[in-house]
């Protein structure tokens, strides 16, 4: 196996050809910036023949001087290739389909043919100053020896490197590798893999061709790409270092905040069960669970979640028992006596036997229900309004710290930002300054009731806080949010002596 794997991101080429997807060209250069940080090797910017726009993008992508190389595809036809020079891209993915299926059907040449377009322009763009990177389109359903022959005349012709792409997600891990061992015998050049997950294979494949000697992985954020999508670069390089503990250049810290990004900009959710970055990730609810994983991580989890940037998190349902109990109570800014949190369990349970789906909102609702008038939480809000013009939000917030009202007001171009600045505004004034460290807002989708959950991570000298809130109100979800935070940092603190300061 190779000692270090160099990573080929495509989600700005594979990835937007996801149905549904387009990028506008400031979304496409933000994406390149945050591939860039995220220490990417190689990013496919795109596809410069398909569109003036696209071309252009491609050409801002190369002009910003990120220290990935920026790579763009081409068919094998001078005329695409001559759009990649002006391009000012570094290295050209040129590719040709293989197959006799894509031979026949739609190119309407022969092998012969083929080879010699394929020779003729390796030949052409390496004369012109290229890095070649060169596909055989469809490779895991070509002729192998065909294809093993195509790669040794590119390679004479000048090739930098060569790809086996898994076009429809149609190989099995150990056809990959025996391609990839068999490919480097012939070439020993270096070798990519581009996989797609059409049988939910992309991972497991991508994996078997670097087993194979592969240095080289095509992958994309969040695994976005045509039909089923591509191979997952989250899932590929947590894998090669914890279970291969072979390198990439990515900073695997930065991993979430990519994710969420590329999530946003495209417009694809990310499903709550996806390996890594999905929200159900290092989320725990059974109360074996959670009581082992807040004794010692390494229970239950594989990695811990900050390894990748994220959060460790405990919800309730049927399965909980006291100790993720008080953990979420405490997020949500509630601090009760172990009686209290005993009678709030039974309760979720009585619901759960019931076969009522435990949620928070619901979990809020027992509380209330359950302890009444006899707890409240540190820090509540009493008021709360948004007023939205057509370019500009603003905030005002009435909170309840220990008793002692306090307003706080903002406004600016995000609905979201203003509300959780005008809370902090009016909490800053009771407790000092606080720093906003991440927020996010979730409502699903499917929920007649349009119940909003907000998280909220805020930090004082040094320390994180996570808070969480829960309203049929976005606004309030994350003003509760915010609330509840600073409540667990007046926990941790001597509470009365800090709210009078
Ligand atoms: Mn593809």
């Amino acid at each position: 196996m190779p000692e270090r794997v160099y990573v080929f991101d495509t989600t700005l080429r594979d990835g937007e050809q996801t149905p549904g997807v387009s990028l506008r060209r400031e979304d496409k250069i933000l994406i390149a910036e945050a591939l860039a940080d995220l220490g990417v090797d190689i990013i496919e910017a795109g596809f410069p023949v398909v569109s003036r726009g696209e071309f252009e993008t491609i050409k801002d992508v190369a002009k910003l001087g990120i220290p990935s190389k920026v790579c763009v595809l081409s068919r094998c036809e001078r005329k695409d290739i001559d759009r990649v020079l002006e391009s000012d891209a570094e290295w050209i993915h040129l590719f040709i389909a293989t197959s006799d299926a894509h031979l026949r059907d739609k190119l309407k040449m022969t092998r012969q043919e083929v080879l010699s377009r394929a020779v003729e322009m390796v030949d052409y763009a390496k004369s012109h100053g290229l890095t070649v990177h060169f596909s055989a389109e469809d490779a895991t359903r070509s002729d192998p020896d065909y294809l093993m022959k195509i790669y040794e005349a590119v390679k004479r012709a000048g090739a930098d490197s060569i790809d086996i792409p898994d076009t429809v997600g149609f190989a099995l891990p150990h056809v990959m590798r025996s391609l990839v061992i068999r490919a480097k015998e012939v070439t020993n050049l270096p070798v990519a893999v581009h996989c797609h997950d059409d049988m939910g294979l992309a991972t497991a494949n991508t994996l078997a061709g670097v087993e194979g000697g592969a240095e080289i992985v095509h992958v994309t954020i969040n695994g976005i790409g045509e039909r089923a999508g591509n191979t997952s670069l989250e899932e590929v390089v947590v894998a090669l270092k914890f279970l291969y503990g072979v390198e990439t250049n990515v900073k695997l810290t930065e991993l979430d905040k990519v994710s969420r990004l590329v999530s946003k900009l495209t417009g694809m959710i990310i499903p709550k069960n996806k390996s890594i970055v999905g929200d159900n990730a290092f989320t725990h609810e059974s109360g074996i669970h959670v009581h082992g994983v807040l004794n010692n991580p390494y229970t239950y989890e594989p990695i811990m979640p900050e390894v990748v940037g994220k959060r460790r998190r405990i919800v309730l349902g049927k399965h909980s028992g006291t100790h993720g109990m008080e953990r979420v109570l405490r997020e949500f800014g509630y601090n009760l006596s172990p009686d209290q949190v005993r009678r709030v369990l039974d309760k979720v349970k009585e619901y759960a036997d019931a076969g009522i789906k435990m949620t928070e909102y619901r979990l809020v609702n027992i509380l209330v229900e359950v302890l009444g008038n006899q707890i409240r939480p540190l820090v509540s809000l009493e008021d709360l309004r948004v007023t939205s013009t057509m370019n500009t939000h603003e905030c005002s917030v009435v909170l309840n710290v220990a008793g002692e009202s306090v307003a706080g007001s903002a406004r600016g171009g995000s609905a979201h930002m203003v509300t959780i600045s005008a809370t902090i505004s009016a909490l800053s004034k009771v407790i000092g300054n606080f720093e906003l460290v991440d927020y996010t807002i979730y409502t699903p989708p499917y929920d007649e009731r349009n119940v909003s959950e907000a998280e909220v991570v805020v930090s004082r000298n040094g320390q994180q806080y996570v808070g969480r809130g829960i309203s049929n109100n976005p606004s309030a979800a994350l003003s509760l949010a915010v609330a509840s935070a600073i409540s667990q940092y007046l926990q941790s603190v001597n509470v009365k002596s800090e709210v009078t300061k």
